[in-house]
């Protein structure tokens, strides 16, 4: 779980240069603390951790949306994938952002903390506020699970707010099942595996299949054109398209145009 090497990272933050910053970090240094002793939490330490979490209102494809996201900056597995040349993570647009703006690095890393490192209660996690698009939200907009812990609780987070439903993105989905197997996949939940390759399909293993709702593959323009490969996503917003948060749609398979091709597409599909 990383609990002392998340403790010492706190520890060697400047209080000085992230002021804002300085009471969550208190909450988490003496949750952190508790646990590493092995004293167990109670109720009031598990809503001080859940009131510490931050959920950031998305711009761009995703504007008006609302997303409960992990770091991307501190998964070792996303770090692992985005060495990998092949891989779509190679240019993953999280990792840049993330790390050229200290406050979105230093709240999604609290996230990471009480994701990653408590198990948190269903109740508890009712008392966390999460604004909604007409009753859609969305988990892991910058990053991704990085342990069996952060899927459990992502899952108690939709189990404590049904009246919600969540679009959820993974290539990590060996933890997601994990959490299935325990809790069942949450009612409210849309599961959306990535693929990790550009103009490739992942294949999936076949327990995991009965929990996906969709497949979501990145193409440029050169393979859309040559192969009329079938494209939803990239010209618009979330907000006018709702695939990817609506209960009963059976488009297994939803299609992105790669970000730096939607003008190429755009024009060469006639959209405005
Ligand atoms: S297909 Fe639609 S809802 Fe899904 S990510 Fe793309 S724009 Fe958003």
């Amino acid at each position: 779980m990383k609990r002392k090497y998340f403790l010492n990272l706190l520890l060697g933050l400047n209080p000085e240069k992230n002021k804002p910053f300085n009471t969550k970090k208190a909450v988490l240094v003496e949750m952190l603390e508790k646990v590493i002793n092995g004293e167990k939490l109670n109720t009031i330490d598990e809503y001080k951790l859940v009131q510490c979490m931050n959920v950031s209102a998305l711009t761009g494809k995703l504007e008006e949306f609302y997303s409960i996201s992990s770091c991307v900056t501190e998964n070792d597995i996303c770090k692992h994938r985005a060495t990998n040349c092949n891989s779509i993570c190679h240019d993953c647009y999280a990792m840049q952002s993330v790390s050229y703006r200290t406050n979105l690095e230093l709240s999604l890393l609290v996230n990471h903390i009480v994701l990653n490192c408590f198990d948190i209660s269903v109740g508890a996690w009712k008392t966390l506020a999460i604004p909604s698009i007409n009753g859609k939200a969305r988990l892991e907009s910058h990053g991704d699970v990085a342990s069996v812990q952060a899927s459990d609780n992502m899952a108690k987070i939709q189990l404590s707010h049904d009246h919600l439903t969540f679009g959820v993105w993974t290539k990590n989905y060996g933890f997601w099942y994990q959490t299935f197997k325990k809790y069942g996949k949450p009612e409210n939940m849309i599961f959306l595996v990535s693929s990790d390759k550009k103009n490739s399909v992942v294949e999936l293993p076949e327990h995991i299949r009965p929990y996906v709702d969709h497949v979501f593959t990145v193409y440029d323009f050169e393979t859309v054109k040559a192969n009329n490969v079938n494209i939803q996503c990239g010209y618009h917003h979330c907000k006018d398209c709702m695939r990817c948060y609506t209960k009963g749609n059976t488009e297994f398979y939803i299609n992105e145009i790669l970000k730096k091709d939607t003008k190429k597409y755009k024009k060469y599909m006639g959209i405005e």
